[in-house]
């Protein structure tokens, strides 16, 4: 068991489509590379037929498939963290279901990890986004890497390779809002990226709207980071400072000009831009209040129905283990 080379993680949501062929690419990919390998699917209480497809893959090849079945859904990365925990390989690679990270791809990470890296990362080739989609993405990772230092370039790329050592200090983590390819850096000593190529989905639907995308990237600088809420205390200081400034500048207005009558809406504008910057400064502390409340209730992360593994194996150590005490 100890020398099980490589672990590929695949949380399944509702794929039911798209399952067979991921299956006829992946297997034969993983077979080409001669590593020892497992593949461990979650599937994160899909309400299609995923779970049957995965238990009749179960069937078919038990030498190297797992399953994990969730009691519920879960989440991408909390299916992922499940997989993490069940894998045994000294290298894990993490993909999506859905074919957009081509299963053909997998050796180029782990050449680069060959190369001694422990951590890479993957950047997806010919994105045929538009330009400012583009643009808005190269500003927001510049943002973000500056807030975290956490540089992943495409965030949404989850064909990611890792190793042991990182998976184990994964596991060792109770994060319950997280966001793993993030988590995994803080814990590398050296991270590289690698470009690889790109499909579009093709069976089944997207389980992100471009709203979850924005949402991402903000729990990525709160989940990450405290320079969101520093920032805000200095923004609070700056405007503190000018709006005693602007208190004085009017009172010896008053003094040498007299009363004030024009000007009320520029009050307005002041007190709204003010009660603006409160406002957003309340939601930024809920942010954070909102993942203490959820760390500190300690629910389980998530349920597990059932795991399908062929324990035969390991059985037979336990075995062979248990006869050698008795035997002593
Ligand atoms: N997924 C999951 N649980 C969820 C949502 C998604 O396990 O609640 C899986 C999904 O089956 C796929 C991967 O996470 O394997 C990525 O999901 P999707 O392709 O919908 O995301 P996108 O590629 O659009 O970012
Ligand atoms: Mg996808």
């Amino acid at each position: 068991m100890k020398n099980l080379q490589l672990s590929v993680i695949i949380p399944v949501y509702n794929e039911e489509e798209g399952l067979q062929t991921l299956f006829d690419r992946l297997y034969p990919a993983l077979d080409k590379l001669a590593v020892s390998y497992e593949i461990v699917f979650i599937n994160d209480g899909s309400r299609d037929r995923s779970a049957a497809i995965l238990r009749a893959q179960f069937q078919l090849r038990p030498d190297v498939t797992r399953v994990i079945l969730f009691n519920g859904n879960f989440g991408q990365h909390m299916a992922i963290m499940a997989g993490f925990e069940l894998s045994r390989g000294q290298r894990v690679v993490t993909l999506d279901a859905d074919l957009q990270n081509p299963p053909e791809e997998i050796h180029k990470l782990l050449a680069k990890m060959d190369e001694g890296y422990d951590y890479v990362g993957s950047i997806r080739n010919q994105r045929n986004d538009s330009w400012w989609r583009h643009l808005a993405s190269r500003a927001m990772n510049n943002l973000r890497e500056r807030i975290t230092h956490i540089k992943i370039t495409d965030q949404g790329c989850m064909l990611r390779a890792y190793d042991r050592g990182i998976i184990d200090a994964i596991n060792g983590c109770r994060e319950v809002n997280t966001f793993i390819p993030a988590l995994a850096y803080n814990f590398a000593r050296r991270p590289a990226e690698v470009v690889v190529e790109h499909e579009e989905r093709a069976q089944g639907v997207s389980k992100y709207s471009l709203y979850s995308l924005i949402r991402l990237n903000f729990d990525l600088m709160t989940g990450f980071s405290v320079v969101p809420l520093q920032m805000f205390s200095l923004v609070g200081m700056v405007t503190s400072a000018a709006s005693a400034f602007f208190f004085v500048f009017l009172v010896i207005r008053r003094l040498i000009i007299g009363p004030e009558a024009e000007g009320l809406f520029t009050l307005f504008a002041l007190v709204f831009f003010m009660i603006g910057i409160t406002l957003f400064g309340i939601g930024l502390l809920g942010e954070y209040i909102g993942r203490i409340y959820e760390q500190v209730r300690h629910r389980p992360r998530y349920l597990v129905e059932a795991v399908l593994e062929n324990r035969s194996e390991e059985q037979e150590a336990i075995r062979q283990d248990c006869g050698s005490r008795i035997e002593e």
